[in-house]
């Protein structure tokens, strides 16, 4: 055969002296012999919390915040909460993910009989629930008395009506010692809303929801950890007031944290790393960014257990153009990610990706996961609201550095030490409006399903393995080429709505 007639092996392509991004590389097409349903995405984002997807939504305050949270864990990936926030902010966000789909929720709110619909109503608007035990003082201290659920205040049209006087109380409860299942079984059966868990002497213990029911059927791939509970990341920095950020977030049983810089390989990092390892053995976390084999390596020994790559790919980045400093993602991938293997640690490929296509190849040259900023901002559960412009549907997505979210905290990520004077590193902007992450997370899962087909592999740990041995191929493509595997020649195109 003649040299190059497969294709290439990656170790040829990213062993030169130019380095490469996503665009520049095409995948050779294997054989194929499955369907797209039979590939499976499972994956790792770090030593030892595994997802359903490989997809992670970045803390951005344009795009994690707890209802992105809640749905990425839904779909099967997860989101990382950002840090532009106050302490309590941050860790009620984690709180509310982690409530939200629970076997047993174990800290249920609860009110007293004095309080009103009023505060009802806020905790619907705050929390997203309106189904709240009413326990004789309003804490989980005395008995429960009764519950009170939309069906009880949708027709009450004083708001300072006292909960006594609309609650419900003749309570189906089960007894505390209960199982899951037949918790279940007995919500099934009963038909009520809420089913409170309560000891001998009638105290509150547990609560039990319908909608976790429903949601459970609805959300098979659901990541979640050994109490039932949805996971979520939530985002750290290296200074040192973010010591009690990591104490608080870890109390609000965090499943990861990440460590946020831009340029990860630091003496800050290096000694958080160290720090966290030795206070929270059992936590996981994730450090960087980086991009060399010299920096991903600095970090492990440093106690990292999954690594975030990218510097300067991001949509909204100008890192590249004003610091002087970046790699190319594909290249940056492919080092990084090669030297992480050694250590049995997963890496996520961070920014730059806008496509299918790009997540696909993100895989294919070593990541285990992708994080995304720009093509979730514009789904309705990222923060903000849309607005129309040129009739176009569209929601603001900003980076980190731009100077606007570097006014209420994300200069964090970039600079250690406090300056009057902040060199941006990121832009301000919009993007469209992609409906709800509900369908859009499924469709681009699908979209990569049928990317693996296509190069005959089922599964990650086999694409790596293909990866490793030059099994998977791949070829440069010139700049003409791209053009030309790109849409050309039309008069006019009619975008795929996703
Ligand atoms: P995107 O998916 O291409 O929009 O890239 C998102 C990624 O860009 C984030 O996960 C960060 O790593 C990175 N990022 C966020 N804010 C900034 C910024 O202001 N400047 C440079 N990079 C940023």
């Amino acid at each position: 055969m003649e040299i190059g007639g497969n294709g290439f092996e990656a170790k040829d392509i990213f062993n030169q002296v130019i380095g490469y991004t996503y665009n520049d590389i095409i995948l050779m097409p294997g054989y194929l012999d499955f369907a797209a349903g039979d590939v499976d995405l499972r994956t790792r984002l770090t030593r030892n919390l595994s997802l359903n997807l490989p997809f992670v939504s970045s803390p951005m305050d344009t795009v994690t915040e707890a209802n992105m949270a809640i749905h990425m864990a839904l779909l099967g990936g997860i989101g990382i909460i950002h840090y532009n926030n106050t302490v309590e902010e941050q860790v009620e966000m984690v709180k509310k993910v982690k409530r939200f789909e629970n076997g047993f929720i174990t800290d249920p709110v609860v009110l007293s009989p004095e309080h009103t619909v009023a505060d009802v109503l806020d905790l619907k608007e705050s929390h997203g629930f309106s189904g709240i035990p009413i326990t004789e003082d309003g804490t989980l201290n005395t008995k429960v008395i009764g519950i009170v659920t939309n069906r009880d205040i949708d027709f009450e049209k004083d708001p300072t009506q006292k909960l006594k006087n609309v609650m419900t109380t003749n309570l189906v409860t089960a007894q505390e010692g209960v199982t899951l299942s037949e918790a279940n079984a007995l919500l099934k059966k009963t038909k009520v809303g809420k089913l409170p868990v309560i000891d001998n002497e009638g105290k509150l213990k547990a609560l039990l929801a319908r909608t976790d029911l429903k949601k459970n059927r609805d959300f098979p791939l659901a990541t979640k950890n050994k109490n039932k509970q949805l996971v979520v990341g939530a985002a750290i920095s290296t200074q040192g007031r973010d010591l009690e950020r990591l104490d608080e977030l870890v109390k609000a049983k965090v499943d990861v944290v990440l460590i946020d810089s831009a340029q990860g390989f630091t003496k800050w990092q290096i000694e958080m790393l160290q720090y966290i390892k030795k206070k929270y053995p059992e936590l996981d976390v994730i450090g960087g960014n980086v991009v060399t084999e010299e920096q991903a390596e600095g970090l492990i020994k440093a106690g990292a257990d999954g690594l975030r790559i990218g510097m300067g790919p991001g949509s909204i980045c100008t890192t590249q153009e004003t610091m002087a400093t970046g790699r190319s993602q594909a290249t940056a991938v492919y080092h990084t990610a090669r030297v992480a293997r050694k250590y049995d640690v997963p890496v996520i490929a961070d920014g730059g990706i806008s496509q299918i296509g790009h997540i696909m190849k993100a895989l294919s040259f070593g990541a285990s996961t992708v994080m995304m900023g720009s093509l979730l901002a514009g789904t309705s559960e990222s923060p903000g609201e849309y607005f129309y412009r040129d009739g176009v549907r569209m929601k603001k997505y900003r980076g980190m550095a731009s100077s606007e979210a570097m006014k209420v905290g994300g200069d964090k990520r970039y600079f250690a030490e406090a300056s009057k004077i902040k060199v941006a590193q990121g832009v301000v902007g919009a993007v469209v409006d992609r409906g709800s992450v509900d369908n859009f997370v499924p469709y681009l899962a699908q979209g990569v399903r049928h990317a693996f087909q296509d190069v005959g592999i089922r599964t990650l740990p086999e694409l790596h393995a293909a990866l490793i041995s030059g099994k998977l191929r791949m070829q440069i493509r010139s700049q003409s080429s791209i053009i030309e595997g790109g849409v050309h020649d039309l008069y006019n195109v009619q975008k795929n709505p996703m």
